[in-house]
């Protein structure tokens, strides 16, 4: 269990929501999809609740205002990475951020081993001084808490108690991948097959 570990595979899309009139409806299949962190940073919500982690646009909508409300180009980013990228295009993190082409090192350095992790490090500015600190800071707090505080730890790396059900929520055009719900959070824990922690 390492607090910054990116995904082992590209993110294929589970569900597929449509029809909502704002960005901020798909929020929770969002929070569902990309594990309740950022897609380019890894920072939680476990982590600070009062850190907003929202629905970002991977296409700007300034410039794609056709793919505004496309699930497809919904992401979910904290807001420190979601101003850092502003309307530029950049390669796709779902595809180029995995855990054999990023590793992040204990003194809080993220290093890219492709060129396209490494066009997003930079353009993301992930090893900022105040990235940098941040994800050092993260790795100490749960180094400590696993060697001294179990509860702390199982809060910190586990799921967040509110997850998502799904199979609840009637998006106005429907599902187009219904059968991605029965893979959400929600399910999973129903089923007994959620880990403890992530
Ligand atoms: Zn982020």
């Amino acid at each position: 269990m390492i607090p910054f570990e990116y995904p082992e595979h590209p993110l294929v899309r589970r569900p597929g929501p449509q029809g909502y009139r704002q960005p901020a409806s798909f929020r929770p299949w969002l929070r569902d999809e990309f594990s309740f962190r950022c897609v380019y940073c890894l920072r939680r919500e476990q982590w600070d609740r009062a850190t907003s982690l929202d629905v970002e646009h991977f296409l700007p909508s300034r410039r794609f205002p056709n793919q505004r409300l496309a699930y497809e180009n919904l992401w979910f980013a904290c807001s420190r990475c979601n101003s850092a990228k502003g309307d530029r295009l950049i390669d796709d993190p779902s595809q180029a951020l995995l855990s054999h082409e990023v590793i992040v090192e204990n003194d809080g350095q993220i290093v890219g081993r492709s060129a396209e992790a490494r066009r997003i490090i930079q353009a993301l500015r992930l090893n900022s001084a105040e990235a940098i600190h941040y994800r050092r800071l993260w790795i100490e707090i749960i180094a400590m808490a696993k060697q001294f505080a179990p509860d702390l730890l199982l809060e910190l790396m586990g799921f967040p108690e509110d997850l998502p059900d799904l199979s609840q929520l009637r998006p106005p055009g429907g599902n187009t991948r219904p059968e991605g719900v029965a893979a959400s959070h929600h399910a999973r824990r129903r089923r007994g097959e959620l880990p403890a922690t992530y």
